[in-house]
């Protein structure tokens, strides 16, 4: 690490500890995320990481970026993940394809944190086939009607704007993956109506919820880049995005792996430590060890991003080795505590469930591996 990153780490440590994790077990039971801690993240540049200087943020490479998120997610994976689909999603795509003036408009505000962003490319009946949406614009007079129905959009009701694909090809002229738009669409857009909030498994105080649209009008100057590009755009996002949610993964898995470590070396049994039997020593061995060669490749993966040399497939494979670390450590780390760590009063058990959606959301393990044996043909 170079002493800026360290600086970063200090920094989002310091903030994960003392205001983060405390406070992740009621929000996680509550199913609530207060809104004066995204407020926080924004005061400390946490939102605004990779968008450069002149656009109000902090212009940091990717693996500072990595490096800060890992520890929130340390702190609380449900902080993590609205940071994460902030950071790597809308205001990417904003900053790699909008105008002068939508970067004006939108990611300046974004990158102070004023604006919390969204991404919503699911549908109730397209994920992994994300392009075969159903959800429709409709060209008219000064931009576009959108009608249909998004699933699961984390920050789609708590957030501010979303970037969101919709179709814009028309139904007797279908174009696939290249008739689909993406658009900026303020979260208090008439006609944005937001639907019942899930109640999920794990990472529970971050929101996810159902969107309809019905009629709603977009402007034109709202429109990202080429209307039939949208769907490509997304694609290059979640490059980035599946970067963010293996820094998450892997600071699910070191929380894991410090609370085993540390009541490892607390629990008797047959009068000694657990730590000093081999069958929990290999235990802490192989999960600390997955770890570590987790964020090596993760961190690989943030350096090809910027050099564009194995970019995808790496961002699969760091998305891909760190979430299934994450469920591989918390899996374990479960084990370590024995019959307490299946209770809800120690913090194994929220965290095992906060990552098995890392295997899920942007992109799932099948749909990496689909990427990568694809990338290897290339
Ligand atoms: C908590 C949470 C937050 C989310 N946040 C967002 C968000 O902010 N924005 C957004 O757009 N989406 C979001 N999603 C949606 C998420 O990206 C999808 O759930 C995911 O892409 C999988 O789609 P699906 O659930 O429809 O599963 P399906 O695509 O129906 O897959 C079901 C199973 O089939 C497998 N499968 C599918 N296709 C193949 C294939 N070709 N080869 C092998 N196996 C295959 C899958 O791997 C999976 O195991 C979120 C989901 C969750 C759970």
């Amino acid at each position: 690490m170079t002493p800026e990153q360290q600086q970063i780490r200090d920094l989002a440590r310091e903030f994960a500890e003392n205001e983060l994790r405390p406070h992740a077990e009621a929000w996680d039971r509550e199913g609530e995320l207060p809104r004066d801690v995204v407020a926080k993240l924004g005061e400390l540049g946490f939102l605004g990481m990779l968008i450069p200087e002149e656009h109000d943020g902090l212009g940091l490479d990717t693996t500072s970026y990595l490096i800060a998120l890992e520890e929130i997610a340390r702190g609380d994976a449900s902080v993590a993940v609205a940071m994460s689909v902030h950071n790597s999603l809308p205001t990417q795509m904003i900053l790699a394809h909008g105008t002068g003036a939508q970067k004006e408009r939108w990611l300046r505000p974004m990158a102070r944190g004023e604006l919390l962003g969204a991404f919503s490319l699911s549908e109730p009946d397209s994920g992994s086939d994300a392009a075969s949406m159903a959800a429709q614009a409709r060209k008219v007079d000064g931009g576009w009607v959108l009608n249909g129905a998004k699933a699961w959009v984390t920050n789609g009701g708590f957030g501010d704007v979303t970037v969101t694909m919709v179709r814009t090809d028309t139904p007797d002229d279908r174009r696939g993956a290249k008739g689909i738009g993406a658009f900026i669409v303020p979260t208090d857009a008439e006609g944005y109506i937001v639907g019942k909030k899930e109640d999920k498994m794990g990472q529970r105080a971050s929101e996810t919820v159902g969107v309809a649209f019905r009629e709603m009008f977009v402007p034109d100057d709202q429109l990202l880049g080429e209307p039939g590009q949208g769907f490509i755009y997304a694609l290059q996002g979640l490059n980035g995005g599946r970067l963010g949610i293996g820094a998450l993964a892997i600071g699910i898995a070191q929380a894991a792996l410090e609370h085993s470590l540390a009541y490892a070396a607390e629990r008797k049994q047959f009068g000694t430590a657990i730590r000093d039997f081999q069958g929990m020593q290999f235990k802490l061995a192989n999960m600390a060890t997955r770890i570590e060669a987790a964020r090596a490749l993760l961190h690989r993966a943030g350096e090809a991003k910027e050099t564009g040399e194995k970019a995808v497939q790496l961002a699969s494979m760091a998305k891909l080795f760190a979430s299934e670390t994450a469920m591989y450590v918390t899996t374990e780390a479960v084990q370590v505590f024995g019959g307490y760590g299946y209770m809800k009063e120690y913090p194994v058990e929220r965290l095992f469930r906060d990552a098995k959606v890392t295997e899920i959301y942007e992109g799932t393990s099948e749909i990496q591996r689909t990427v990568i044996a694809r990338e290897l043909y290339r």
